[in-house]
């Protein structure tokens, strides 16, 4: 009997808190901000552009936010191929007050370069002509890195939070370096301290909740990351950056632009939304 009337209670209150949540949702306006955009490609892959495969992610993220969870506002950054200054898009997002941000981005790593013997070459030595070796770069992109990370703001060195947010934004690369905040500025460290202190908990659990959904989708998990970058920071919310994929990675490219790849990454991206939502409204 007991355990009956628990039950019951525990129905009761989920009840309620469905109710409650659909009546006074939290989050009432989330903002999609598709990296890069226009003459600002991002990182740049085999036969795509980075601009490109974020903003089909992100407008289709925003359908299934629309169509599933119809009580809250989707706020778009851009929606067609224009560059939006990063401070205009935390602009958007903190003029319309919303309650979260998901920045949507492609990953992608320097490339290897390997000297390669191109054939040889005469030169004189000690009155001598000698024939030697002549070496030339090659440059690969192509990488076998893959996988899914998450940023949230933070110093890129900053060990107070090495156990629960994990690795750093060492390997960051191309169109993500620009944005990035000037960690030698004192001001610097007191923004993110000021952001951290009221966002980075709800920001970290975002982030983990979409990775999270990547990897039941069988993708490499790399992680919750922190980065100084300008454009969460200027933001009034909480918020993350997700690297859905690596566009210098052959298959991930591949992925990444087909219709399926972009509907399972919008899955996820959507479900840790819908996750955290359903957390934090109970
Ligand atoms: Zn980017």
């Amino acid at each position: 009997m007991r355990t009956k009337a628990f039950i019951t209670l525990i129905t009761l209150f989920f009840t309620y808190a469905t109710t409650f949540a659909a009546d006074n949702p939290k989050v009432k306006k989330i903002v999609l901000d598709a990296g890069h955009g226009g003459d600002k490609p991002g990182a740049i892959g085999h036969f795509s552009k980075e601009k490109d495969i974020a903003l089909a992610v992100t407008l289709k993220v925003g359908e299934l936010i629309k169509k599933n969870l119809s009580e809250r506002q989707v706020i778009y950054t851009r929606t067609t191929d224009v560059d939006v200054h990063w401070v205009e898009r935390h602009e958007i997002a903190n003029r319309a007050k919303a309650d979260l941000f998901v920045s949507i981005h492609v990953n992608s790593t320097p490339g290897s370069r390997t000297k390669v013997r191109s054939g040889y070459r005469t030169i004189k030595k000690n009155g001598k002509s000698v024939k030697v070796p002549r070496y030339v770069y090659k440059y690969d992109k192509t990488t076998e890195a893959n996988g899914v990370e998450t940023y949230v703001l933070g110093l890129s060195r900053n060990s107070q939070k090495e156990e629960s947010i994990g690795e750093y934004s060492d390997n960051l690369t191309g169109g993500e370096k620009e944005g990035l905040m000037d960690e030698k500025d004192p001001m610097t460290a007191i923004i993110i301290a000021q952001y951290s202190q009221a966002f980075l908990t709800s920001s970290v659990d975002l982030g983990s909740r979409i990775q999270g959904n990547f990897a039941k989708q069988g993708r490499l998990d790399r992680g919750v990351k922190q980065i100084s970058v300008e454009v969460l920071a200027g933001c009034v919310m909480p918020g993350v950056l997700v690297e859905i994929g690596f566009i210098n990675n052959v298959e991930e490219e591949k992925y990444m632009n087909s219709p399926q790849g972009q509907t399972e990454i919008a899955h996820a991206i959507y479900n840790g939304i819908l996750e955290y939502i359903r957390a934090i409204e109970r």
